[in-house]
Parts: structure tokens; sequence; C-alpha cells
């Protein structure tokens, strides 16, 4: 368990943290200052473009007029932990204990502070998958782990490529948990049953906790169809990482959880050690628990929001995956779920070095923030944010478009 430091972590071989990103955000901060019109398709934040649904709203209202401002139990309120039960049974037929497996978090990004502290020492190795999700690597590292990278195949639909992962952990020590992401940013690959199954059968063959980023599992369209890691681990180290981000709309609230559900020793040993982190911070944000306890509660209200949200999220990613594949110099797989298409970059008909300096250069001379492949560690692909009104990812892709054609290189 090892404060690796931050001096150290932004000088590491890997090169995810932070920089690049730090630095579009400051070029589109000072263009906006001169007047400039950028459009940002860049965060994965659906409130700038969803209001967080009103029945939600009034219930945070309410936790503060009925005083909730309180320290509340450092493991979660018991009303959120009923109402994570409640919706685990409902939508996957899963018995949680309320008491013991769901530890309530500031967000998914707290849960994966509190594993990595908890599970990595110096030199512990995790297993991560490329493309990832950057903080997933900016977190494990500070905790002084270090990733072993597995592949999600592009040319076979963003799965994961499992020989590859076979061959890659044999033999490999000091191996603590693997981590997958399910419906994936950046890709918006939805993992079937099968490929779960596999990566559960891997998992248990090196003895690894196996992890599951769930946090857009309503955030589905196109026909996919979503099986929660849950639903397949019995048996299994295992834990579940959700929260109220994406699916309840508010990732400003920053509420999360994570769930351990199994009661062999292992998965003991890290519920007792998560929920010392958990004490220690003493409680999470108490009045948006009860909003989100009644997000999830209130199905009524839930399906309706959903319903329109996701329906509409689906519409603007379809679009964008089409303009996508229209053009000449990028080409994308179909995403199912979440808000992001992950186009590769055909970087060789361009005069342009790579993902870098394309994300550089376009925010500069067309005004359009995208984040860079490499920040996922998929080199010349580019992030888009599919959230935005379809009339601003028109504009979007058309600025896009016009930026490739001037850099295209003559035949
Ligand atoms: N996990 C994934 C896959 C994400 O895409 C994000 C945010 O974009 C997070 C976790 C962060 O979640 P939270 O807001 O709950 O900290």
């Amino acid at each position: 368990m090892g404060f690796v430091g931050l001096m150290e972590l932004f000088s590491n071989s890997s090169g995810y943290a932070g920089n690049p990103v730090e630095e579009q955000d400051m070029i589109a901060r000072a263009l906006i200052k001169k007047g400039k019109k950028v459009i940002k398709i860049n965060r994965g934040d659906p409130a700038v473009y969803f209001k967080t649904p009103k029945y939600i709203v009034d219930a945070y209202v309410k936790a503060l007029r009925n005083n909730r401002s309180y320290y509340e139990y450092f493991y979660g309120a018991q009303e959120l932990r009923e109402a994570v039960a409640a919706r685990y049974r409902r939508m996957y037929s899963l018995s949680l204990n309320v008491e013991e497996d769901i530890i309530v978090t500031n967000g998914v990004s707290e849960a994966l502070i509190f594993l990595n502290n908890v599970l990595m020492n110096r030199g512990d190795r995790a297993v991560m998958f490329k493309p990832f999700y950057t903080l997933y690597i900016n977190l494990l590292e500070i905790s002084g782990g270090k990733a072993v990278y597995g592949n999600y195949n592009e040319k076979d639909n963003w799965l994961i490529d499992l020989d590859h992962l076979r061959r890659t952990l044999r033999g490999m020590k000091r191996l603590k948990y693997m981590l997958i992401t399910n419906p994936n940013n950046p890709t918006g690959t939805v993992l079937g049953r099968k490929t779960i199954k596999e990566v559960v059968d891997i998992a248990n063959e090196n003895d690894l906790i196996l992890v599951s980023d769930e946090i857009y599992d309503e955030i589905l369209f196109n026909n996919a169809k979503f099986t929660s890691l849950a639903q397949l681990a019995k048996g299994t180290k295992h834990a579940i990482l959700n929260g109220a981000s994406k699916n309840l709309d508010s990732p400003g609230f920053r509420m999360g959880y994570i769930i351990i559900p199994g009661d062999d020793k292992v998965s003991s040993g890290l519920k007792e050690l998560v929920v010392k982190y958990a004490q220690m911070r003493l409680s999470v944000n108490t009045p948006a628990q009860y909003a989100v306890a009644e997000g999830m509660n209130n199905i009524k209200e839930h399906r309706k929001a959903m319903s329109y949200m996701v329906g509409e999220m689906a519409d603007r990613a379809n679009f964008t995956y089409k303009l996508i594949n229209e053009s000449k110099y990028m080409e994308a797989v179909k995403p199912n779920g979440a808000f992001y298409v992950f186009p590769k970059l055909n970087i060789r008909d361009m005069k342009i070095k790579d993902d870098t300096e394309f994300t550089r250069r376009l925010l500069l001379e067309a005004n359009v923030q995208v984040t860079r492949g490499s920040g996922f560690g998929s080199k010349n692909h580019i992030r888009i944010v599919t959230l935005p009104d379809k009339n601003i990812i028109q504009e979007a892709m058309d600025r896009i478009e016009g930026f490739c054609r001037k850099n295209k290189r003559e035949a």
C-alpha cells in the first residue's frame, strides 16, 4: 500500500497521466475568451445535455429540508443500500446482503481509489484492457501498481481478445485484480454473456479478483443485451462498480457504490478493508444519498426519464456513427451503449503525425475539442462524446471533415 507521489506519477513510463488533457482545456478556455465558438465533444457528462430528472432534484431538496446534512453512516445510508439491493434484485435477480455487500462511495472514482489502496503494494500488477478509461491507470499507478494489458480487439467489434489475454497472463506474478468496463468507455461496446463467462474462467485460472465497472448499465441501445458480471461470477472473487453519474444523470452528486457479494476469505477481507477506508473518510454526501435512493426506488419516474434520455442518446450516437463512417478519414465500430464513439483515424491519408497532433490542431484550427486516443491507450484514435444535439454533432463533424480535407496528403 504505497503512495508513490505526484512527481513519480507524472514522470512514469506509461505517459498516460493528465497533461495533454489539461493543455487542451487551457487552449479551449483561451479560444473561448477570444470569442471563438468552440464545440466541446470531449466530456462524458450527461447533466450538461440532459437535466437531472426533477423527481431526483426534488428528493435532494426534500432531504435538505429534512435536515439531512449530518454525517451519514460511513457504509452508506440504509435506505440507499436497500435501494441498491432492490435494483439488483429487480434487474439481475441477485440477492445481496444489504448489511455487508454494498458500500456507498463518492462516485465510482472513490471506489477505485479504495480498491487500489487496499489491493496494491508497490510493484503489484492489475490487468487492464486497452483502450481503457484513463483514470484506471492513474489511480493504479498512484498506488504503486503497474498495469498488464489485455486488448479489446477493434477488428472483433472491440470484444476481448481472449487468446491474447490467456497468453499474456501465463506465468505472470503478483497479479491482484482484473478490471473490465461494460458498457465501455471509450468504445461504447457491450460485452456479451459468452465473453464475460470466459473472462470469469480466466480470472479463476489466475486466481484474480475480477472487477466490473458497470456505470453505464442502463444506457443500452441497438438491441444490446447486457449481463452483469454478478450474474455469472458466483463462486468467483469479484466486485461490481456502479453509481448515479450516468444512469441517474447526476455526476455532480458524486455518488457511487461498490458491491462485493462473495463471502469467501478474499472477498470478506476485501470488504473489511474497503469499509475501513470508508470509515476514515467519515461519510458520503448525505442529501445526495437520499436523492439517489429515490432515483432508484421510484421506478415509474425512473423509467419515464430513462426512456426519453436513452432514446435521445441512441439517436445521437447512431447519427454520429453514421457521419463518421461517411468520412474518408476515419472509421468506427458501432457503439451499443454509453455515449461515445471511438473512431480510428486514417492518419496515413493526412499530413498529420498522430492523434496528439490531430486533436491539438483540430482544436486550434477548427475549434472542436475531442479526446486523443493515446490517453486511452489506443494511438491514432479519437473519442467523440455523442451527447450533444444532432445539429451540434453535425457542425462538429463538418468542421472535422473540413480539417481533415485541408490536411489531406496528396496522392
Ligand atoms: N468509470 C467509467 C467507465 C467512466 O466513464 C467514468 C466517468 O466518465 C467513471 C467511472 C467515473 O465515475 P464517477 O462519476 O462515479 O466517479
